[in-house]
């Protein structure tokens, strides 16, 4: 159909989008000025006298970030869509580690939002958790170890991962030497170091930060590269390739810390606290604070922590009295058997 004849289609269903922009899939893709204006187009059945179908794009309408905390550790992703869901979140997702066969659980957990722009905090029950960008790592085939689609879409050869062959599964590979399928380097295609890869993850970046399609994005980043590169068997396949179901599994978080238990006579167990000078102050942790002193050997130090005392009880009565004055921050401690690492401070 003629640009034109399309223009005018667009102008008479909902009047002129924002903007208009035709995928290697034929479909077009529209952004849309307003609410009312997203309605007229989704009702839309035909299309210049032809059946037509509109759908919200997957993934440009949404935006996804990252939060990392402990305290999270044991809620369940049900229970963190349910606590921050008025908050604009519409899916949650622990990243999990692999390590041999075992998947472990991170503090690492993908929010997805109804928005274009993350906002910069969340709040999960009384805890302000800090939102990361989201970028998602490049999705690589299974079974022709080419990027850009999944082993569903696919419609290449079965190519081994650590040898290239397209005699046999990766399984059954008995190569000593490591071939990559996609830059003919010596490396097993699924290799971070393989400069496929890297390009395949800026392009990733790219189009999370500019919220843009996979196609837009390397088309900015490469654009004298052409199709020829890419396999054959996305030239093919009939629809644009999907970038939003990456192996979650596969994802690089940082080393995880292991949780140490505690030892019960570090661990501070008050009721209910002081005021802020006092909680702020470090030697008020007496359990750290006697231990420190029963090492000291020196005179000194135990007269200039005695002063030190003094200093402190002082504070503490006025401060205490301005808390009964004006109110302030308490602490609340509960016992536990352990605690995290951060719990502490
Ligand atoms: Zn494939
Ligand atoms: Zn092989
Ligand atoms: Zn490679």
């Amino acid at each position: 159909m003629s640009p034109f004849a399309i223009e005018k289609g667009l102008a008479g269903i909902g009047g002129s989008p924002k903007s208009v922009k035709k995928l290697r899939s034929g479909d077009l893709l529209l952004e849309t000025n307003s609410a009312i204006q997203t309605k007229s187009f989704l009702l839309a059945k035909s299309f210049l006298n032809n059946p037509v179908t509109v759908t919200l794009h997957r993934t440009l309408n949404s935006c996804r970030g990252v939060i990392s905390d402990n305290e999270l550790m044991k809620s369940t992703e049900e229970e963190i869509l349910e606590g921050l869901s008025s908050q604009g979140v519409t899916a949650v997702k622990r990243i999990f580690m692999k390590k041999g066969t075992t998947l472990i659980a991170t503090k690492h957990v993908i929010l997805t939002f109804n928005t274009t722009k993350l906002p910069s905090t969340v709040k999960a029950g009384y805890i302000y958790c800090k939102t990361r960008l989201y970028i998602p790592n490049p999705i690589r085939c299974f079974k022709c170890q080419r990027f850009g689609h999944s082993k569903t879409a696919c419609r290449g050869r079965q190519t081994c991962c650590k040898c290239a062959s397209v005699d046999h599964l990766t399984s059954d590979c008995q190569s000593a030497e490591l071939l990559c399928a996609n830059c003919k380097q010596p490396h097993s295609s699924d290799s971070k170091d393989c400069p496929q890869w890297k390009k395949e993850k800026k392009i990733q970046e790219v189009r999370t930060k500019q919220n843009l399609s996979y196609y837009e994005a390397k088309k900015l980043l490469f654009p004298e590269q052409n199709s020829m590169s890419y396999s054959n068997a996305l030239k093919s396949s009939i629809s644009q390739p999907s970038q939003t179901d990456e192996r979650l599994t596969k994802v690089i978080v940082p080393p995880l810390i292991k949780l140490k238990p505690v030892q019960p006579n570090v661990l501070r167990v008050k009721n209910v606290s002081t005021t802020k000078t006092s909680t702020e102050s470090p030697s008020t942790n007496s359990a750290a604070q006697s231990k420190i002193k029963k090492h000291s050997q020196n005179a000194k130090q135990a007269k200039a922590s005695d002063q030190w005392e003094l200093v402190k009880e002082k504070k503490q009565k006025a401060a205490k009295l301005a808390f009964w004055q004006n109110g302030g921050h308490i602490t609340i401690s509960v016992p536990l058997p352990f605690s995290y690492k951060r719990g502490l401070s």
